[in-house]
Order: structure tokens, then sequence, then C-alpha cells
């Protein structure tokens, strides 16, 4: 039986998950010596971008019923035509939304933001993340079947092409749930959670008017901007970009924390980033203890410097 993945996309375009989760339902198909079908809702990028990536079979469901995003209509149409033992799907939004319906739907397992390949494969035993990122476990599947999210930017996107094949099922699941009142977009140009690099910023910026250098920095990296809760509760930036305990949770390869204390609810939401730097002018900021690189001093001064620094660097 294949090991099936659900490969997100948004207004048809694959995210970077999506081939995450692909990347690593081929190294459990390896595992278990299986194939890979892939699943997708509405796609409009071409089959061969899953294939890169190990995707033996795309299913593309064709349903105009599901134009909107509906966590039960979703999980109705990955039920009609799934039908492995093991459901990968990756842990965005929307997906992590699907997944616990879907188990209920099929009975089977749950285990969410899992980083590795399972240990085993019958029961399923894999390692996931516990406590927002400051630990991990092993949990085990009690049964045979199991949806697995992986934990994003965790197992990375690894091509691994394969000669798939293409099949297109349509269907008419209906969508009566759903109503579209409003769709908040976050403001920057890139998607908060798929991005490589974020620089954030916290209250040290002492207002909205100075978040112009933090604007630039980001336009040079290529990064997305995000910010602390409070910031975003006194309406300085949009809630879109609040990271933490109680925002997005992310974990960019690059995490660039400007004038954040780092406090544990904050760390909660970025702690996983592969690397972080904190620019801060309080050498006890507890931000430090989970920095890779720090930089002690006035954010104001720094942060242009760093902005030109790189430009020079890119000329
Ligand atoms: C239940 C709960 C959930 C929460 N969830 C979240 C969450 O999801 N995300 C989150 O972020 N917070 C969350 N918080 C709030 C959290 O506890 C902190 O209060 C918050 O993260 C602090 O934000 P901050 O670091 O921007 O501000 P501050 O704590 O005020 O820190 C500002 C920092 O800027 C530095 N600074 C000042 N001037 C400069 C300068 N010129 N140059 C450089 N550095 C400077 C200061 O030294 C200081 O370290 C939560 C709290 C609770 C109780």
């Amino acid at each position: 039986m294949a090991i099936f993945v659900y490969a997100e996309n948004i207004n048809g375009v694959y995210k970077k998950a999506a081939f995450e989760a692909v990347s690593y339902a081929k190294a459990v198909a390896e595992k278990a010596g299986d194939t890979v079908t892939a699943i997708s809702v509405n796609p409009t990028d071409s089959s061969d971008l899953l294939y890169k990536y190990g995707a033996d079979k795309v299913i593309n469901i064709k349903d105009e019923g599901l134009k909107n995003f509906s966590a039960k209509a979703f999980a109705q149409a990955v039920n009609e035509v799934a039908d492995g033992n093991i459901l990968v799907f990756p842990h965005t939004t929307d997906a992590s939304s699907i997944a616990p319906m879907l188990a209920i739907m099929m009975d089977y397992s749950l285990i969410t933001n899992v980083v590795e390949v399972p240990e085993n494969l019958s029961p399923v035993q894999v390692k996931r993340k516990a406590f927002s990122g400051k630990g991990f476990m092993h949990a085990k599947a009690d049964s045979q079947g199991v949806i697995l999210t992986v934990s994003q930017n965790s197992f990375g996107t690894k091509e691994n092409a394969a000669s798939g094949s293409e099949e297109v099922k349509e269907l008419s699941i209906a969508n009566e749930d759903t109503k579209v009142i409003s769709h908040e977009q976050s403001s920057g140009k890139l998607d908060l959670k798929e991005a490589e690099i974020v620089v954030s910023a916290g209250r040290g910026m002492k207002g909205p008017e100075n978040w112009g250098m933090i604007e630039d920095l980001a336009g040079v990296l290529g990064a997305a901007t995000a910010c602390s809760k409070p910031v975003s509760d006194i309406g300085w930036r949009p809630h879109t970009e609040h990271v933490g305990q109680t925002g997005k949770a992310i974990s960019p390869n690059l995490y660039l924390a400007v004038g954040i204390s780092g406090a544990i609810q904050h760390l909660a939401g970025v702690n996983s980033s592969k690397t972080i730097v904190v620019i801060n002018s309080d050498p006890e900021a507890p931000f430090f203890k989970s920095a890779d690189y720090g930089v002690v001093g006035d954010a104001f001064k720094i942060v242009p410097e760093l902005t030109e620094k790189i430009k020079a660097l890119k000329g």
C-alpha cells in the first residue's frame, strides 16, 4: 500500500511545505519498501514539481465546491481518495486542521509535529516536538493506520526524482459550512511560515514609525517580517506578524530578532529556527541564552549599518 501525502497548495500553487511533506513521505516509503501517492485539491501547478521530490503518483482532486478552504470538506475529499496505512501532512495551519478531522473519519492515530522518519513502522513510532518545541518525545501509534504531520523546516526538501503518473479525480463535496467573510493577508510579500529568513522586531523599536529600517533589512535579505505579541497588540504591526506561543510558530533557517527581550512565550514560537541572531541593547536580555549569534547594542545604529553592509556585499 502506498504512503499517501497531502500536497498543500495556495491558490493552486504548491507550498514549500508540500515539497517537504513529499520528501518526508518518500523517506518513509523507502523505509517501508513502498511508493508515494500525493493528493492535492484544485492545483494549477504541474505535478512534475511533486515527482521531483519523490511522488510516484499524483491524484489531483477537481472540485469547484472546494474553492474555499474548509477543514471538514477537505478532510472528506482526502478520505475519498486515500487508502494507505500512513498518511503524511505538512504541519501548516490548514493541513494541521484537516489531519485531526481525517483521523476521526478514518479511525487512525494522529501524531503531529514529527521531525524524523519513524524508527518503527508497525506500529509507527516516531520522534515529535513536544512542549511548544522545548523538548522531543517518541510517540507510538495505537492503531495500524496513522496520520503524521511534519513540523515545517524540520526534515527539509530533498530532491529524489520519480517518473510519476497523474490521475484526476472529479469530486463534488458539499461545502456549505464555509462562508468567507473576509480574508486577512499578511502585509509582507512573503508568507511568514514559508520564509527561509525572518526579520522580527519588538517593543525595543519604540514605535511603528521606526519599522522602515526593519523592512529595509528584510528587503535586502529577501526575508519576511514578524513581531512580538505586544507590538501587534498595540497595533504597531498587523496580527498576522505575531509569532510565539499565542501567535504563529515558525522555524526559518535564519531568525533575526531586533529589540525583543526573549520571553518564554515568544521563544515557544521561534526556538526551532535553525540559526537565531539577536540584536539587543541589554546584555542581560534572556534572548541571548537562545541565540547562536548576539549583538549587544542600539538597534537604531546597528540595523541600518547591517543593511548597508549586506547591500555592499551583494553589490
Ligand atoms: C499567556 C501569554 C502568552 C504570550 N504569548 C506571546 C507570544 O505568542 N509572542 C510574544 O512575543 N509574546 C507573548 N507573550 C508576551 C511575553 O511574555 C512578552 O511580554 C513579550 O514577548 C515581550 O515583547 P518584547 O520583547 O517586544 O518587549 P519587551 O519585553 O519590552 O522587550 C523589549 C526589548 O527591547 C530591548 N531594547 C530596547 N531598546 C533597544 C534598542 N534601542 N536597541 C536594541 N534593543 C532594545 C530591551 O532591552 C528589551 O529586551 C505572552 C504572554 C503571556 C502571559
